[in-house]
């Protein structure tokens, strides 16, 4: 079973546009505070892939046990991380596609600025590699 629930999420996209209110740019700020640590976001890096037991994330990031425990905690507590149960391990995963497109979206941003270059040329690139393909 995949961890993430696909969700076409223009259907709950609510109206922020004007006159956002305080409760959401609070939650906001948590959440892109949260996003603004390198330890959570290569942990966050590493599950887009798939779903890593904790022990599996200490191996592969080669952080403390008691590091990924708390940046774990802190990632669910913001519904950013989710856990599921696969047999007698427990698997975290990022919690749904929101957590997925905002991740892939950054990663994509940064990806043509390090590039030096600008969204319009990222954009022809990938038209030319769907061409190829
Ligand atoms: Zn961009």
């Amino acid at each position: 079973m995949s961890c993430l629930q696909l969700v076409h999420y223009n259907i709950y996209l609510p109206c922020y546009n004007r006159g956002m209110k305080k409760d959401v740019i609070i939650e906001l700020e948590t959440i892109f505070k949260l996003l603004g640590n390198r330890q959570r976001l290569t942990i966050l890096e590493l599950l887009r892939e798939r779903a890593y037991s904790v022990s599996e994330i200490i191996a592969i990031l080669d952080m403390e046990q008691s590091a990924v425990s708390h940046q774990l905690k802190l990632l669910r507590e913001a519904q950013l991380v989710q856990t599921k149960r696969q047999g007698r391990e427990i698997l975290y995963c990022l919690s749904d596609s929101h957590v997925l497109t905002l991740l892939d979206n950054a990663l994509n941003h940064v990806s043509h600025v390090l590039k030096k270059e600008t969204h319009e040329e990222f954009l022809a690139e990938e038209r030319e590699k769907n061409k190829k393909d």
